[in-house]
């Protein structure tokens, strides 16, 4: 591991060498500034946007941090960039993050790493992956950022940087042209200074209505209109009948390794909307320790599937030697064009999905991902439609979901637990961790995303941070999680707390 984080070491040292200044290096490619200006076409009123690298744009390169992708340009672009367009987007650069987003920090990048806009010295991590949006956000280039997630990519930065992260329910946003790193949790997400700005974007405009006919874990339009008039009732009904809302504090979060002004910062969030009127209970979610190593066996399986077309035939940027086999051609390009971290995790999936590991990781790792599906749906008020009896019959699965497993009072309508364990780590500190080490800041975002459920993370500020604090010691992020598909009354809540 040695290598990566020195080598961003080096970067940072040299930059701040030769440009007596700092920088913060969250664009790879910023927009031509002609392209850029932003005025108000009829009918729509334009915003400022930046893209993480992974998603296709036509008029700027796409590639996902990796030099197997320098200077790839896609021939089409991204859905949602197009969606976006169309409500009056105008893009002003791509944002740097970790190769093909698998990392925390934003440094395992082609293009160097990203820096925290909040502390200048020492420098500390802006998070990742999606490191580059987070800043592009944070210091005002951009009014919405897009970011993918599919372990916590857009929530740990978004608490890092301290400004709002929103990931949807899985299968909401449309996927296609977003490059794939873990099809089965990967999610497409935003960026905005506050909730209220991601609320009006995808609620106001009806983004969460449009299904995508390109993308196939895409919702089709029909649960998207049937799903929402049964919200709709089951929502009034609750006002009716089942009083305030109640939010759970789940128990297993309360891990020793949270930093004590981080636990005093969401014990103080469950007081505030205490006071507010909204009902606190403590809930329990019984695998969620379980999670990490499943969600670190599962996604890197998928990720070796996915990155075995980078080639230099399929894709990528050829190596320069080759034999009549292509075994030359393949290793080269390979060897060369992906970093560090991206080769670890190619190993290592293609170790767990191998037939003497299969059993004991990867199959493993799926019956833990029920365990925590269930552990979800067992606090949650509002049913998930995607186990509904009357939709799909689960009778003949041993390990089911069934609402009899819905035991217990704690009959919560969201979820409240920090986003990450600590402050936003120093880059000098990251040089000497193990690569487990770094994995442990992803063990409160990981859940959600195995269960496939709305998130987003909250900036919230440190009552009494100690008093050499900068400023990324002020903030932390808050995790509010919903149900599947209640991600228009999850932002809303995240509204009322920002
Ligand atoms: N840090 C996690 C990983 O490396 C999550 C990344 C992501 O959500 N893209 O896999």
């Amino acid at each position: 591991l040695g290598a990566a984080p020195g080598h961003a070491q080096k970067i940072i040292r040299t930059q701040i060498r030769c440009h007596h200044h700092y920088e913060l290096n969250h664009f790879v490619q910023r927009a031509p500034a002609e392209t850029t200006a932003v005025g108000s076409k009829p009918g729509t009123t334009s915003f400022r946007l930046a893209v993480k690298d992974n998603f296709a744009t036509k008029d700027l390169p796409t590639t996902c941090a990796s030099s197997i992708l320098a200077g790839y340009s896609s021939p089409f672009e991204a859905t949602i960039v197009r969606q976006l367009r169309d409500r009056g987007a105008v893009v002003v650069g791509k944002t740097n993050m970790d190769e093909f987003g698998m990392g925390s920090h934003s440094t395992h990048s082609s293009h160097g790493p990203v820096l925290n806009p909040l502390s200048e010295v020492p420098p500390t991590s802006a998070g990742g992956s999606s490191g580059g949006s987070a800043v592009a956000v944070r210091v005002g280039d951009a009014d919405i950022a897009l970011g993918t997630d599919t372990g916590g990519s857009i929530r740990l930065p978004a608490a890092y940087c301290g400004v709002v992260g929103y990931k949807p329910s899985y299968g909401m946003l449309s996927r296609w042209g977003v490059v794939p790193y873990a099809n089965s949790l990967d999610t497409v997400g935003l960026f905005a200074r506050d909730a209220t700005a991601i609320e009006n974007l995808v609620f106001g405009t009806k983004l969460d209505e449009e299904h995508d006919p390109n993308d196939p874990t895409s919702l089709s339009t029909n649960f998207r209109t049937s799903h929402r008039t049964r919200q709709q009732q089951q929502q009034q009904q609750q006002q009716q009948e089942k009083g305030p809302i109640r939010v759970g504090v789940p128990l297993e979060y309360n891990i020793e390794e949270l930093d004590p002004l981080i636990r005093t910062a969401w014990s103080d969030a469950a007081n505030v909307l205490s006071d507010a009127g909204v009902e606190i209970v403590p809930v329990s979610l019984p695998s969620t320790r379980q999670a990490l190593a499943a969600y670190y066996v599962i996604a890197p399986a998928e990720a070796s599937s996915n990155l075995a077309k980078y080639d230099g035939v399929r894709y990528g940027v050829r190596g320069e030697e080759s034999d009549a086999a292509g075994e030359v051609l393949y290793s080269k390009t390979r060897g060369d064009g992906f970093g560090d971290e991206v080769k670890r995790r190619i190993l290592l999936g293609s170790y767990s999905l191998s037939s003497e590991a299969m059993d004991n990781y990867f199959i493993q790792a799926q019956k833990v991902r029920r365990l925590v599906q269930r552990d979800f749906d067992r606090v949650f008020r509002i049913e998930n439609p995607l186990y509904d009896a009357q939709q799909f019959d689960l009778s003949d699965m041993s390990d089911n979901v069934r609402l009899e497993d819905k035991l217990g009072p704690s009959q919560v309508d969201f979820l409240l637990c920090p986003t990450a364990p600590t402050f936003a780590p120093r880059m000098q500190d990251l040089e000497t961790q193990t690569p487990v080490e770094v994995y442990m800041n992803d063990v409160f975002t990981v859940p959600a995303s195995l269960a496939g459920l709305p998130a987003v993370s909250i900036p919230v500020t440190i009552r009494s941070p100690a008093p050499d604090a900068d400023e990324s010691r002020k903030v932390a992020g808050l995790q509010l999680i919903g149900q599947y598909w209640d991600d228009r009354r999850l932002l809303n809540m995240a509204a009322d707390l920002s």
